[in-house]
């Protein structure tokens, strides 16, 4: 056992991935330090009253499929911590011009009876990943490695390894394509990018089988459940302590860091090989989103009534609108027909805002570091399929991405996902070594979602950095 410390782990950022490595490393009976450089903990997990008073939105986070499916969350007491997932009957749905929509539903066959000559298509795609996904979650949730079930992972992989534009050519018929394609957008860069389909199938398997749940009260309420466990068993946690040096820090024997790769460079750069750094330099941030919240006199009027049932709902209308507008912002520019990913809430949620009062989360991405209001545009998206939705606006509030990275120092240019997830850094974020989460400085890790399994809420990126941690430095 190494000398005595203040500590034995300092975590540095108190997002789902830092939380998650803390509970780790304490329930394994280390004493363990919780830094955050805010005032409050969470990361994107945080709640508050945007708009107007009594209505509640998410900051950032609003929808948890991954949070609900994760591995390591769901092991861990939180519903004795106050935390209750709330499913909507419909995932998510997807509204076309002509007033209809395909909808996510738990079930494969109602999913796919409803996009008519696709319906074998969708069924024949789908259900080997529906049925092989407990095989299949904890591979696909970790770093790269040899897979515990290596047929059903290899069934998954020579499908998820392609791009969205490629598989969706399974599809004949331009609901199938277009519903495919919005899940897909999840991934935050052109559809024609490999691993594009990896995304759109796993958003697919995750809402057959648990479905797309939001938190009751907020986003805020799962960093409010993990920080409560995580100081029941004995874990500590200290606010407005912002990094930017390792001489601010006490003692310990492990540091893990839940930050990206810039802002590990500027605290600990000094400690790393010249080859570490180099890879993290050489690092690549994505397309940053435009976010916005809305207070609702109404629940939106959407012309297809079923997406009046939805928890989510993809604005795009067709898989060329989709493609085109993420291959624009790619190139730097912004669409005028952006796709909007957007959140109800208080349908299900009456918490959050007051008695038949509503609210509404959306966003658009954008070219990294943009400072320019999507307000607009989003606006006109959803009047489109929500004819009367700007009578409905009480208030609003807006973040571009520029002030989304002023918010959490995270979000590089307004980059949700801690760095791209194409090919080329799925499994070697944030640099290509034997453990991604091990930096080149004994005792420093990395466990933001700049590691695998990468962007969301699901924790599974701390996990496996504290991992780590407990087996090179206390032997565990
Ligand atoms: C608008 C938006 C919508 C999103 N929607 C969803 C969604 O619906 N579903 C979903 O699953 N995911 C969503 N995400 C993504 C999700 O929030 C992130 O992938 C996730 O929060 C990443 O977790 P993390 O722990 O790696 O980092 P973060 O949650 O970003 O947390 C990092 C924490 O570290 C702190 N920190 C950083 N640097 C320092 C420092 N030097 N010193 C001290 N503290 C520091 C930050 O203040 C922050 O609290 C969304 C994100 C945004 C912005």
């Amino acid at each position: 056992m190494p000398e005595k410390r203040d500590y034995d782990a300092i975590v540095v950022g108190s997002g789902p991935n830092g939380l998650a490595a803390a509970i780790l490393l304490q329930q394994n009976g280390l004493s363990v330090l919780l830094l955050e450089g805010k005032e409050t903990i969470g990361g994107g997990l945080r709640s508050a009253e945007l708009t107007l008073p009594g209505y509640t939105h998410d900051i950032c986070s609003a929808i948890h499929p991954l949070a609900a499916a994760s591995p390591f969350f769901t092991q861990l007491p939180l519903n004795k911590f106050g935390l209750e997932y709330i499913y909507p009957e419909i995932a998510a749905a997807h509204p076309f011009d002509n007033g209809t929509a395909a909808l996510l539903k738990g079930n494969v066959n109602e999913t796919a009876g409803l996009l008519g000559a696709d319906e074998r298509a969708y069924i024949q795609l789908i259900s080997p990943v529906v049925n092989d996904w407990p095989l299949m979650a904890d591979d696909i949730l970790a770093p790269l490695h040899l897979p515990k079930h290596p047929m059903a992972m290899a069934g998954f992989g020579w499908k998820a390894l392609t791009s969205a534009s490629y598989l969706s050519k399974r599809f004949k018929t331009p609901e199938a394509k277009a519903f495919f394609a919005g899940m897909a957008a999840h991934s935050i860069q052109p559809l024609t990018n490999i691993v594009t389909s990896a995304i759109a199938l796993v958003l697919l398997a995750s809402g057959h089988l648990k479905g797309w749940p939001i938190p009751k009260g907020g986003s805020g309420r799962i960093a409010g459940a993990l920080t409560s466990y995580f100081i029941s068993i004995g874990g500590k946690v200290e606010t407005n302590v912002y990094v930017t040096s390792l001489k601010q820090l006490p003692s310990a024997h492990t540091v893990l860091f839940d930050v990206t790769p810039r802002q590990l460079l500027q605290i600990a750069g000094h400690k790393f090989s010249s080859l570490y750094k180099w890879q993290l330099e050489r690092y690549r941030y994505g397309m940053g989103v435009f976010k916005i919240d809305w207070a609702l006199d109404t629940p939106i009027p959407f012309k297809a009534q079923n997406c009046k049932q939805a928890g989510t709902i993809h604005i795009g209308n067709s898989f060329a609108e989709i493609a085109e507008g993420e291959q624009l912002i790619w190139n730097g520019v912004h669409p005028e027909k952006p796709f909007a990913l957007l959140a109800q809430p208080s349908l299900f949620d009456p918490s959050r805002a007051p008695r038949n009062k509503h609210t509404a989360w959306a966003y658009c991405h954008v070219p990294n570091g943009s400072e320019r209001d999507m307000t607009t545009a989003i606006e006109n998206q959803v009047e489109r399929f929500a004819p009367g939705f700007k009578d409905i606006i009480l208030a609003r509030h807006t973040m571009n991405a520029a002030q989304i990275e002023a918010y959490n120092p995270n979000y590089i240019g307004g980059d949700i996902n801690g760095g791209v997830i194409d090919i080329g850094q799925l499994f070697t974020r944030p640099a290509l070594r034997w453990s991604p989460y091990k930096t080149s400085a004994k005792g420093l890790y990395i466990c933001s979602s700049s590691t695998p399994p990468g962007g969301g809420v699901h924790g599974m990126c701390g996990y496996h950095a504290a991992k780590q941690a407990l087996k090179d430095v206390f032997d565990r």
